[in-house]
């Protein structure tokens, strides 16, 4: 019914199957799970964190990995684990109700190919939904055969991942949108369709290029969008111009990690930003600082209009404004021009109050 149409649901998306090119992604012959647990189920189940994750809690998250000697996370390995232990997010109850409140939380990551899942008697069978085994139901069998896939892993990892409750474990068959069967076709069926991120060229792996490429897309879709408006004419051109690099950066995923990584580094954009972006001498002199300083010696003086710690609202308005013009700047540099005139300072702030109580509900939403 809708006369334009962007596709942005994901690895197995239902856009493109029904109004794209009809593909759904391929089995890539691996399986993952992914588990979570508070420090205090890690206790309750008598277990701690691996050995390389223990000692007083630290600020950072920390991870001890698992990988066939020479590996990383990649095709190539038969059996990874990562384990994470990260400090506790803000707010109560971040994990399970008020039980994780306070303490670190415990993640691991695992993935095994269908042949060493074979070898160790785990059913490894193609056929079946992409998530195999989900957490409110299934679990259990998730767990129970990530315990058997970690069969080789020192017992203090077997322990940390047998605590792990099973509500919180998923199991998932890992898919893939292969790069020989890309054609423009696959990214706008020329009616009004367009798809972006994993709904086109999802690579079924956390090779740390998924979400950068989707942000990507985005953007130029965007840019796109403003050069020729929105329509038929913006995803062709939009298609034209990703294809190149979306193969270029996800290429080939057999070669080692450290060849893949050396061609995804040598394909990154330039930094975003530099020193140049900086506001200069003259700038700062000339429109922040006499502000900011007058200011303060008002404050000084007992009769300032902004009280400690805090700036003026004219102050905060004109460091916006600069901020947003150089935030423009860059942008209109990065998409060669397409930006089109800065919005006022005004209409910035305006907006940004009008979604503030949007965001704020969000946030809570994403807490609880
Ligand atoms: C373990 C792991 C680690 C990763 N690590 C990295 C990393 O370090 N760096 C990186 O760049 N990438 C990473 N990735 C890849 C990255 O997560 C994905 O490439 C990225 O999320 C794709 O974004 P997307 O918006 O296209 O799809 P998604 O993030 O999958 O979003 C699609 C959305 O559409 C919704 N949806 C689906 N169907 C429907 C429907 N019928 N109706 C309504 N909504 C629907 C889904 O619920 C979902 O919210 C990782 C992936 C995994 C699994």
């Amino acid at each position: 019914m809708a006369k334009w149409l962007v596709g942005a649901d994901g690895g197995y998306s239902r856009v493109r199957r029904t109004v794209g090119d009809g593909r759904a992604p391929t089995f890539l012959g691996t399986f993952s799970w992914w588990g979570s647990a508070t420090e205090a189920q890690l206790a309750a189940a008598g277990a701690d964190w691996p050995l390389p994750l223990r000692g007083p809690r630290q600020p950072i998250t920390r991870n001890a990995t698992y990988m066939p000697p020479g590996n990383r996370l990649s095709t190539t390995g038969a059996r990874n684990l990562l384990t994470f232990r990260t400090p506790p997010c803000e707010g109560p109850g971040a994990v399970d109700g008020d039980e994780g409140a306070g303490r670190d939380v415990a993640l691991w990551y695992m993935e095994s190919q269908s042949a060493a899942m074979a070898a160790e008697g785990v059913d490894p069978s193609p056929e079946g939904p992409i998530l195999r085994h989900a957490a409110a139901d299934g679990g259990a069998v998730a767990l129970a055969r990530a315990l058997r896939m970690a069969s080789h892993l020192p017992p203090d990892v077997r322990a940390f991942i047998a605590a792990t409750p099973p509500q919180r474990v998923l199991e998932k068959a890992l898919h893939s949108h292969p790069l020989d069967q890309q054609e423009h076709s696959s990214w706008t069926n020329g009616r009004g369709l367009v798809l972006v991120g994993d709904a086109v060229h999802a690579s079924g792996r956390p090779d740390g290029q998924g979400g950068n490429l989707a942000f990507e897309d985005a953007a130029c879709l965007a840019a796109h969008v403003r050069r020729h408006g929105l329509g038929q004419q913006a995803f062709d051109a939009f298609a034209a111009a990703r294809r190149p690099r979306v193969t270029a950066i996800r290429g080939d995923c057999k070669p080692p990690f450290a060849v893949r990584k050396a061609l995804v580094d040598g394909s990154m954009f330039e930094p975003l930003w530099g020193p140049q972006d900086l506001p200069s001498k003259a700038e700062l002199e000339g429109e922040l600082l006499p502000e900011l300083g007058a200011s303060q010696n008002a404050e000084e003086a007992g009769h300032g209009h902004s009280s400690a710690g805090t700036i003026s609202e004219e102050l905060k308005r004109k460091v916006l404004a600069w901020s947003l013009r150089r935030c423009w700047a860059i942008a209109d540099r990065r998409t060669g021009g397409l930006m089109l005139a800065v919005p006022a300072a005004e209409q910035v702030v305006e907006t940004e109050q009008k979604v503030q109580p949007e965001k704020q509900a969000m946030t809570a939403s994403v807490r609880a």
